[in-house]
């Protein structure tokens, strides 16, 4: 057999594996694992979409190819949904694209735009895709880092001018994976700003953007006067409408970098099936109805993790969106040693903050993707435990 790409050994190492391998021993005892480790919901597809795809799905008209690009009837869809819930306009044609998910639309992006040696700037903690697929395309990750100090947002000012200048990309995400920190219109135009300046393609990972509590509503980046010219957005359908297995996301915004992205995917993947995009559609048209009972139900979960946390010692306060919450680990113990605690006394996984890169140590991340009833058994394991923030002997016992 001959060797792999080399550029497969530079991948961090999966900090998941040794985990992975703890669950099944423990499952295998018969331990009741909770696991509030990835972030895939536990709820299932609205019943509009459900019932749209049942239809389509019966329809022959679908079953060939689609348009590479996406149908007609879902970049209509996408240009509405953005007028209404941002009131961006977009050209249904040359500015926006369907993804197979977003996932694949990012690492694409990457291959569009990055030659050997070209640097790409990639917050830490961040979504790994953006640093790993840098490296498979012998780019040059830079580490942008969010810090709990600045509110999990990047310092552009802290980007050395000729890292600046090399760098093609820049990739960030608000409401945020893994910290659920949202962003401000004054740090929007700044970023866009220095992308002006530095000529690099700002991606914008909107994930989450529909997954906001507290009247809060997360901003598109396009909305931004002239964030067009530099500017990429990429949403999925994923976390929005609990779609995660469907595969169906989109990219909307500066028609040049659409089209580049394009290409690649002209040349690797063949579409959405048009079922999927048809369903699509149909949940996008009456998409605030759709997340607006998700929401009320992550919330409700976000506080009752908050108020328990808080009684254990955690220094934690709601956060305005994502079902994630990226709390501190107690002093003296480095992430993986506290995901190890959590794992052996109290049968819980939760993901060590340095899976989402160097930054993300000292901390681990909650994924709020199980019933209350869960939450509150993690939370009476952690106190029967004495897991908590400031118990030495919780943190000896690792
Ligand atoms: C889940 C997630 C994605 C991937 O979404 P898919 O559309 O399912 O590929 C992208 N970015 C972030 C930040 C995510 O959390």
């Amino acid at each position: 057999m001959p060797k792999p790409a080399a550029n497969l050994d530079k991948l961090p190492p999966y900090l998941f594996a040794e985990i992975d391998r703890k669950i099944a021993d423990a499952r295998s005892k018969g331990v009741d694992i909770i696991s509030l480790g990835v972030g895939d919901p536990d709820l299932p597809t609205p019943a509009p979409i459900v019932k749209a795809m049942q239809e389509a799905v019966a329809v022959p008209a679908n079953h060939n190819y689609p348009p590479y690009h996406g149908t007609e009837e879902f970049r209509n869809a996408v240009k509405e949904w953005m007028k209404t819930r941002f009131d961006v306009s977009i050209d249904a044609a040359s500015e926006a694209l369907s993804l197979i998910g977003s996932k694949e639309g990012l690492a694409h992006l990457i291959l569009a735009y990055v030659n050997p040696g070209d640097v790409v700037l990639c917050p830490s903690p961040g979504y790994p895709v953006y640093n790993n697929y840098t490296l498979l395309c012998h780019g040059e990750p830079y580490t942008v880092p969010l810090e709990a100090s600045n509110k999990f947002l990047p310092d552009v000012d802290a980007i050395p001018a000729d890292i600046a200048k090399r760098a093609k990309l820049f990739f960030l995400n608000y409401p945020n994976n893994p910290t659920g920190a949202i962003i401000d219109e004054a740090s929007i135009a700044k970023i866009v700003e220095f992308c002006r300046k530095n000529d690099i393609l700002l991606c914008h990972d909107n994930a989450y953007s529909e997954m906001t509590f507290d009247n809060y509503k997360a901003p598109s980046f396009l909305s931004r006067p002239g964030a067009k010219d530099v500017c990429i957005e990429l949403f999925s359908l994923s976390k929005m409408y609990n779609m995660t297995g469907w595969r169906v996301g989109f990219a909307v915004g500066n028609p040049d970098a659409i089209k580049a992205l394009g290409t690649v995917k002209n040349n690797t993947d063949s579409g959405v099936f048009k079922a999927i995009q048809h369903a699509s559609a149909v949940g996008l048209s009456q998409s605030a109805s759709l997340t607006k009972d998700l929401n009320s139900i992550y919330a409700r979960r976000r506080d009752i993790m908050v108020e328990g946390l808080k009684k254990l010692g955690w220094p934690v306060e709601p956060n305005e969106a994502t079902f994630y919450m990226w709390l501190p680990v107690p002093a003296g113990m480095t992430s993986v040693e506290f995901v190890g605690i959590m794992l052996d006394k109290c049968g819980v996984v939760v993901p060590p903050g340095t899976g989402y890169g160097s930054k993300g140590e000292g901390f681990f991340r909650i994924a709020l993707t199980v019933p209350d009833d869960r939450l509150k058994e993690v939370l009476s394991r952690m106190e029967k435990s004495g897991v908590t923030f400031n118990a030495k002997q919780a943190c000896a016992a690792g």
